[in-house]
C-alpha cells in the first residue's frame, strides 16, 4: 500500500499517455506549443509495466489523460492492457471527445468504464475561440457515442474563463435537466508561464454557482453531500443529472487527495500544482530492478506535498497542464 507521511492512502493514478493534442485550448497551452518527441514518451510496454508495478503497490484506479489520450497510437490496445491488469478495478479517461464518435465503442469493448469529456460552451463560435480550432459538433457526437457505448455516467468538464464563457454556464447546466449527465465546472488554474488568461480571467466557483442559482433557483445537495472525486455535487430541482463544482483554487480538497500522476515522459508527479516529481522512466531504461522502481514510487508517495500553494502565490512553473495530465 502506498501511504504518504500525512496518512493518506494514495491509490489513484492518472496516466498522461501523451502531451500531444489535436486542440489548443487557450487556458491549457500556447498555439505554437512544441511537443516532446515520441521517443521521450513512455512506450506501450513501459506504460503497461508501470501499471503492473503501481497495481502491485495497491493502486486500483486509473484515469487516462494527456494531452489528448485518444490521439495516442494503439490507444485501444493500451486500454485493454491496463484494464486486464490484476488489481485494477476502475479505468476511466478524460478526453476532449473529438475522436470519440469513432473510438467510444472500441474503447468500451477494451474495458474502459467511463469518460469525462471537456465541453466549455454550447456555442460553436465560442467553442472555436476557446479551443482555437475545435468543431463543437465533433464533441457533441462524441458525447452521444460515449453514452451509447455505455461509458456512463457521462461526465462533462467545463473550465470557465471570464470574457469567454461565463454566461454559457447556464446552457451547460441546463443540459442536466434532460440528460443523466454530470456537468462539472472547473476553476481555472495557473501553470507555467501563467498566461494573461490564467491570471486575469479567473471566475470563482462561488460566482459560477450564484449565476446558476439566479437562473434555476437554489440548488439541491446531491450524493448525500459527499464529494464525487474532486467535485461537490448538486442538482437543479427535478433534473435527471447533476452539477459538479471543482474549486481547486478557492476551496482546495487536498486533505482528501488520494492521487498521483504519471507524466507522459514517465515522471511520478505527486501534486498537480507542485513541481516535485520523481523520474521513473530514466531508471527503468537504465536497467533499474523492479524493486528499485517500487522503492522510488513508495519514497515519492511518502514525500507527497500536503497541498498546493496557490494562496501563497506559488505557481508550478516546470510544465503546462497538458504535459502533466489534468
Ligand atoms: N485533452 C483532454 C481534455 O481536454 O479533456 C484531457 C487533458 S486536459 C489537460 C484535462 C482537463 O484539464 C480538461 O478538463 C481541461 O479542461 C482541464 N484544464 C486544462 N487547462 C486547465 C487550467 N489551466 N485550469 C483548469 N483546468 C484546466
Ligand atoms: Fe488539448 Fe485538453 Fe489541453 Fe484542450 S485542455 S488543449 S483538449 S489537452
Amino acid at each position: 500500500m502506498a501511504i504518504d507521511r500525512f496518512g493518506r492512502n494514495i491509490h489513484y493514478l492518472r496516466i498522461s499517455l501523451t502531451d500531444h493534442c489535436n486542440l489548443r485550448c487557450l487556458y491549457c497551452m500556447p498555439e505554437d506549443m512544441t511537443f516532446r518527441p515520441n521517443a521521450d514518451l513512455m512506450q506501450d510496454d513501459e506504460i503497461l509495466l508501470f501499471t503492473r508495478m503501481f497495481a502491485s503497490l495497491g493502486f486500483d484506479k486509473i484515469r487516462l489523460t494527456g494531452g489528448e489520450p485518444t490521439v495516442r497510437a494503439n490507444i485501444v490496445d493500451i486500454v485493454r492492457g491496463i484494464s486486464s491488469t490484476e488489481g485494477i478495478r476502475s479505468v476511466s479517461m478524460t478526453t476532449n471527445g473529438v475522436l470519440l464518435k469513432k473510438l467510444a465503442q472500441p474503447l468500451a469493448d477494451a474495458g474502459l468504464q467511463r469518460v469525462n469529456i471537456s465541453i466549455d460552451t454550447l456555442n460553436t463560435e465560442k467553442f472555436k475561440r476557446l479551443t482555437r480550432w475545435g468543431k463543437l459538433p465533433d464533441v457533441w457526437e462524441g458525447i452521444l457515442a460515449a453514452e451509447k457505448a455505455g461509458l456512463v455516467p457521462v461526465k462533462l468538464n467545463a473550465v470557465i474563463v471570464k470574457g469567454y464563457n461565463e454566461e454559457d454556464v447556464l446552457d451547460l447546466a441546463a443540459l442536466t435537466i434532460e440528460h443523466p449527465w454530470q456537468m462539472r465546472f472547473i476553476e481555472m488554474m495557473p501553470f507555467a508561464g501563467a498566461t494573461d488568461i490564467q491570471v486575469n480571467h479567473v471566475i470563482t466557483m462561488k460566482q459560477i454557482q450564484d449565476n446558476i442559482e439566479s437562473e434555476f433557483g437554489k440548488l439541491e445537495v446531491a450524493n448525500d453531500g459527499k464529494m464525487d472525486g474532486e467535485a461537490q455535487v448538486f442538482h437543479i430541482r427535478g433534473a435527471k443529472g447533476d452539477l459538479g463544482f471543482i474549486s481547486s483554487v478557492t476551496q482546495p480538497f487536498c486533505s482528501a487527495c488520494t492521487r498521483a500522476r504519471l507524466t507522459a515522459d514517465g515522471k511520478l508527479r505527486l501534486c498537480l500544482l507542485r513541481e516535485k516529481e520523481v523520474d521513473l522512466l530514466t531508471p527503468l531504461r537504465a536497467g533499474a530492478t523492479m524493486d528499485d522502481l517500487r522503492r522510488l514510487i513508495l519514497d515519492g508517495v511518502w514525500g507527497k506535498p500536503w497541498g498546493h500553494g496557490l494562496a501563497d502565490g506559488i505557481i508550478p512553473l516546470n510544465r503546462v497542464m497538458s504535459e502533466i495530465g489534468g
